[in-house]
């Protein structure tokens, strides 16, 4: 197919996370680096990250002036990490010219800002870097798919579900409720979620989730304010591990798809489920599948489900170690 998948070792021995695509263009060897970090200060690679979350590794790459990320997942990564991103902003469904390549990005709305990229190499594969996936239905078909699975294992039957909005509705209904979300990403879905089911109460919002919120939905968040001991509202969002420390009258849930809280969760998850998975793949009709995260677990689990299912697939794991493998 054209790519020489790459997976770097650090100065421990260690595999870095994720990992890169070289392949020929025009005339030159052009490397992509996926949700991975910087081998150096000089490391001369494109970055290209999906989104914000840590564990896509863009607090390293956004320093390179060679990294590539929509805006609002720069904006994020700022905001998240205090230190200036350094590469190439662009809107979610523009095309970005690097080094000839024309690559073309889509929403996979994960979180806000998250970016699905795709471009065709010299010998005319077509590729698609999902990154982290909410709804697929704007990902365009492919040759070779790279694509998460976070709840990819078809024998776990927590992999499977729905969206529970009549739960979250029937929350909102509690005239003192706090919710556990993450500050980045859930936390914006979840104020989206309200204002969209028409509660315009004030929400009282840990320090980090409201500054993020302020700056990534703006006025479509409405009046949100700083949770602390002298907020006296009903509606408030806070961290899943803080939730304990709103006031012992206030019911308390965790948004969440994941099963391990103590408090009692209501499911709204930031990811598609096995059966989306599963779906998309049919979809996208790949010739080769490379399930790169998360890096060990669920991955294992779909490529083999793939493959128990007829499509090339595999994992970071089967890419190691460095350059023995070519596509
Ligand atoms: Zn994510």
């Amino acid at each position: 197919m054209g790519y020489a998948p790459v997976r770097r070792k650090t100065s421990g021995g260690k595999y870095k996370p994720h990992f890169s695509l070289s392949f020929r263009s025009q005339d030159k060897d052009v490397t992509f680096g996926v949700d991975t970090t910087r081998l150096t200060r000089n490391d001369d690679q494109f970055f290209l990250i999906t989104h914000a979350h840590t564990d896509h590794y863009g607090k390293s790459a956004m320093l390179s002036k060679r990294a590539l990320a929509s805006d609002k997942t720069a904006l994020a990564l700022e905001l998240r990490h205090d230190q200036r991103f350094g590469g190439v902003r662009f809107q979610v469904g523009d095309t970005v010219d690097v080094e000839g390549v024309k690559v073309r990005t889509y929403p996979t709305h994960h979180s806000i800002g998250s970016t699905a990229f795709y471009w065709e190499n010299e010998l005319g594969v077509k590729t698609l870097i999902t990154g982290d996936i909410k709804d697929s239905k704007d990902l365009p078909k492919c040759d070779l798919l790279v694509m998460e699975a976070t709840y990819g294992n078809p024998g776990d039957l927590s992999c499977v579900f729905e969206d529970d909005y009549a739960a979250f509705e029937a929350a909102l209904r509690e005239r003192r409720v706090g919710f556990g979300a993450y500050s980045f990403g859930k936390a914006q879905r979840a104020v989206s979620l309200i204002r969209e089911m028409g509660d315009d109460r004030t929400i009282g919002m840990d320090q980090s989730a409201l500054r993020l919120t302020r700056h990534l939905l703006g006025d479509e968040a409405g009046d949100i304010v700083r949770l602390d001991h002298r907020y006296e509202g009903g509606l408030c969002i806070t961290s899943p591990w803080s939730l304990d420390r709103l006031p012992p009258g206030m019911k308390k849930y965790v948004l969440t798809g994941q099963h391990y809280y103590e408090h009692p969760c209501i499911c709204i998850s930031d990811h598609i489920d096995f059966k989306g998975l599963r779906e998309m793949v049919g979809r996208l009709d790949p010739q080769f599948v490379i399930v790169y995260h998360p890096e060990v677990g669920n991955s294992r689990h779909f490529s083999r489900f793939l493959n128990n299912n007829g499509r090339d697939a595999c994992t970071l794991a089967d890419l190691s170690p460095i350059r023995q493998t070519t596509l």
